[in-house]
């Protein structure tokens, strides 16, 4: 039995995913079988290739999975890690279906994965394996920019995309399009502003949404808004730590960050960014001077808080420690990291749980963004800033002559600025995390449905069904 099995019980990630389905498909009159076609992952690559590594031919493990072609292009990030696996592979690419649903983002959902530890092999290295892949998911037609589009997942960022943005381009040049066959690339090579930070600002969004209603807060015996909430972090990673530093910024207080060499503690509060530069210095957050060491991490998610986050990988919230989970509130910024037996002991305790699908999707929308403007050509903002800024300065003339008043250098700065990308971008993805929470909210109350997850997936699922029935597939 695999370490994943032990801690998911009898059943495959993938079984868990379905699990959560299912609960959501009582709330569904569909036909069974339809129900059984969403379900499924429409196309699995799974390949082996060789990549020579100093004098010795290493034979690479690696996965593309199309969970779902109910709207195309097929839309996921790339993970690089020594445990992916196809179960774990085919169920992120589903958890991105469900995810695109909800935050009415038009891609079906995939995933990607190499069985490699980008911590253990050289730069040169990891950009070979790399580009071997993406020449492999040409071949096969797995990637393009109306076809599927990879980005960054758990182990890879902009550099690999950049990677596979210039692979993609020297075997299909003349492709006008082809900075859109994959997202979360540099801004150099048309990236868009505010992808980096953008699962995190999603969490982030998500989180501060929910502190605001009086209703949930008082489920749970918390108060309304975000400020001095007590918050633990677990990863660091490119998600966990724009989290940290968002949450951080807005008031909540970080009592305890986690990560995989220990956690750090301190009950009054880190300071976030002091804690990022100690950890850049020293390769390690442990022996922080304003904080107390926690050498087993796992414990730090069983700490007194009112939030925990958990922002690394799956399936850490599991039958054995639920019981002693002490927040009120659960985030997942991770993909599945609450096994479907925890999900129950929790939801037993009354924690609420603001699922995946739903909270991590700013990494996706923001994706999308950037995907639409490699087709599109052409900067967002470009068009419309300075015509905006010379209408706001014609407004504010009006209103200085009608008010007889004039405003100040400060003001009148704050007035007049013309949208930039990133404001831009940014706006977006609140919209769209504010939009998303309601709706979810909305069904949970109107189907008297029990938790947010099972809400979620009504709303994601209900969403596909209405894209089959205008594809005319769905009767
Ligand atoms: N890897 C991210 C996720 O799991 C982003 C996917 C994307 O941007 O396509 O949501």
């Amino acid at each position: 039995m695999s370490k994943n099995q032990n801690k998911t019980g009898s059943y495959s990630f993938f079984n868990c995913i379905e699990k959560n389905f299912d609960k959501a498909a009582r709330f569904i009159s569909i036909e069974k079988g339809l129900l059984e076609q969403i379900k499924a992952c429409n196309s699995v690559y799974r390949m082996h290739f060789p990549v020579k590594i100093g004098k010795e031919v290493k034979v690479i493990e690696a996965y593309r999975v199309q969970h779902s072609h109910h709207k195309l292009p097929c839309k996921g990030g790339l993970r690089y890690s020594m445990k992916v696996n196809q179960d774990e592979i085919m169920t992120l690419a589903a958890l991105m279906t469900y995810k695109c649903a909800i935050v009415d983002v038009p891609f079906g959902g995939a995933k990607g994965g190499i069985k490699i530890d980008p911590q253990t092999i050289s730069s040169e290295n990891i950009e070979k394996i790399t580009r071997r892949y993406t020449s492999e998911l040409i071949k096969k037609n797995f990637i393009g920019p109306g076809i599927d589009v990879p980005a960054p997942d758990y182990g890879t960022g902009e550099k690999e995309m950049s990677w596979i943005f210039d692979t993609f381009l020297s075997l299909r040049s003349g492709d006008v399009d082809a900075l859109a066959c994959v997202t979360g690339k540099p801004i150099s090579q048309g990236g868009v502003r505010g992808r980096k930070e953008a699962t995190g600002l999603g969490v982030f969004y998500g989180i501060r949404e929910l502190c605001h209603v009086k209703e949930e807060m008082y489920s749970v015996g918390l108060d309304v808004g975000l400020v001095g909430k007590k918050i633990i972090i677990q990863g660091l990673g490119n998600v966990g730590y724009h989290a940290a530093s968002f949450f951080h910024e807005s008031g909540a207080i970080i009592i305890a960050l986690a990560e995989r060499e220990g956690a750090i503690y301190n009950k009054k509060g880190l300071n976030v960014s002091k804690v990022f530069l100690h950890l850049k210095n020293n390769g390690s957050i442990l022996n922080f001077p304003e904080a107390k060491n926690i050498e087993n991490t796992e414990k730090a998610l069983e700490l007194e808080c009112d939030i925990l986050i958990p922002a690394a990988l799956e399936n850490v919230i599991h039958k054995n420690n639920a019981n002693r989970i002490k927040a009120k509130i659960i985030g997942e910024a991770a993909n599945g990291p609450i096994t479907p037996e925890a999900d129950e002991i929790l939801d037993k305790k009354g924690v609420i749980i603001v699922p995946d699908i739903y909270l991590n999707a700013g990494g996706v929308t923001v994706s999308y963004f950037e995907w639409l403007k490699n087709l599109s050509h052409v900067r967002y903002g470009r068009m419309e800033k300075k015509f905006r800024e010379n209408v706001n300065a014609e407004f504010l003339k009006v209103i200085e002559t009608v008010c007889k008043k004039k405003i100040s250098i400060e003001e009148k700065k704050m007035i007049l600025r013309g949208p930039r990308e990133i404001d831009l971008v940014r706006s977006g993805l609140e919209d769209t995390m504010i939009n998303g929470f309601h709706k979810i909210r909305d069904i949970k109350k109107s189907l008297k449905i029990e938790n947010m997850r099972t809400a979620a997936f009504v709303l994601s699922i209900n969403k596909i069904i209405d894209s089959y029935e205008k594809l005319g597939i769905f009767p």
